[in-house]
């Protein structure tokens, strides 16, 4: 029999991202070349550089590519070249419909510290050495989305902001599964965030995570007040497996995980849907302030596409071979400007990535 090889779309976007994502290119081809990965490679526009091209931020193209693509790795989009355009046609609304129109519900923020890295965090050595969580963030429902929002003018002229969160058990239910299993198949400790103290929806979220629960008798399941939360991450941040929560509360505690490891270069980052399809990016921008210099670090991007090869292709042997490489160019005391000690030796761009393909092969 025949089958058709899966399709990974590039989209290299805005700023460093042409240069970040020529060097997950790189790794892919190598994957391809010596370690049986069966992928075709397309690439579109998205941001500025599809605006410049074609008008638009997010071409029909580029949709009709994302829809039959098996997964997408994004650079970044945005930079001051476009910061002026009218807010719908900016480069960041072609990575926001992107996300809507593809149904990604499920965001992934691993915060992991190398622990080669581990004097690049504001904490002290020994709360973060070893660090190793992730953060599942509900991204297309809550008060994010929910109707009816607006600022309306009361009686009297005043006038008054109102957004709702509320959640679906349905949109509840399938978070919590995503998280789950991904707790499953790393410590099996998953820990669900809410405000179910103040919050009815809240109290919901708790009830259902609890009934999924059953499903997972493997995996322990506790529950943790948001400002809690916020609180542990800073004080004993180790404690935590998969933490699990609502759009608004992941925001931001996912900033804050992320910061632990103190290096915005090295953070991968995915965004999943029903049925393991993903968008996968790093989890800076476009850094136009550095762009076509040299001096990105590509490594968040090489991570991201750990993350592809692993939840939406299923070759968890090539994403630890993946990230087992650059643990290996960490070793070797490569560094570029961003994760380097002050004055001390740095890398460009490209030598670090063919460094992560020179280490692949070892
Ligand atoms: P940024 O993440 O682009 O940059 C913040 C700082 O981190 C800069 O000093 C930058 O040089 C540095 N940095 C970021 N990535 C790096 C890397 N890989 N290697 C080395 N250093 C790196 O955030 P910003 O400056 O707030 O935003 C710049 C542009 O990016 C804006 O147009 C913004 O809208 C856009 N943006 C895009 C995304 C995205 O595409 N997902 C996310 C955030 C910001």
């Amino acid at each position: 029999g025949w089958r058709v090889s899966q399709s990974i779309l590039l989209l290299p976007g805005d700023g460093i991202g042409p240069e970040i994502i020529a060097e997950a290119r790189k790794v892919l081809n190598v994957l391809q070349r010596d370690h049986a990965l069966d992928v075709t490679l397309e690439e579109g526009l998205i941001g500025g550089a599809a605006i410049d091209a074609t008008g638009e931020p997010l071409p029909p193209a580029t949709v009709q590519a994302a829809e039959a693509a098996a997964a997408i790795l994004l650079g970044a989009v945005g930079g001051p070249k476009w910061d002026r355009i009218e807010r719908h046609l900016r480069p960041e609304r072609g990575l926001l419909a992107i996300r809507s129109r593809l149904g990604l519900f499920a965001n992934l923020r691993p915060a992991l510290l190398y622990p080669q890295l581990a004097d690049a965090s504001s904490l002290k050595h020994e709360l973060v050495a070893g660090l190793d969580i992730m953060i599942v963030r509900e991204l297309t429902g809550g008060i994010y989305f929910g109707e009816p929002r607006g600022i309306q003018t009361l009686d009297g002229g005043e006038r008054e902001g109102v957004n709702t969160m509320r959640y679906r058990e349905a949109e509840i239910e399938r978070i919590q599964r995503v998280a789950f299993e991904i707790a499953r198949k790393r410590g099996g400790r998953l820990c669900s965030v809410d405000k179910a103290n103040v919050l009815e929806v809240s109290e919901l979220w708790r009830e259902v995570a609890e009934r999924v629960a059953g499903d997972y008798p493997d995996v322990g399941l506790s529950h943790m007040y948001v400002d809690n939360a916020a609180m542990q991450l800073v004080r004993a941040p180790k404690q935590f497996d998969v933490v699990v929560t609502a759009n608004l509360f992941g925001d931001i505690l996912s900033d804050c995980a992320a910061m632990l490891t103190g290096s915005i270069g090295m953070l991968p980052s995915a965004s999943l849907d029903a049925n393991g399809k993903g968008l996968y990016e790093p989890v800076h921008g476009s850094a136009p302030d550095i762009a076509g210099q040299g001096k990105a670090n590509p490594l968040a991007t090489i991570l991201s596409l750990a993350m592809l090869l692993r939840y939406t292709l299923g070759r968890l042997d090539l994403a630890e071979r993946l990230e087992s490489a650059v643990g290996r160019v960490l070793d070797r005391g490569l560094r570029t400007a961003d994760i380097a000690p002050a004055g001390s030796t740095t890398v460009t761009t490209q030598e670090m990535g063919d460094a992560v393909v020179a280490a692949l092969s070892t």
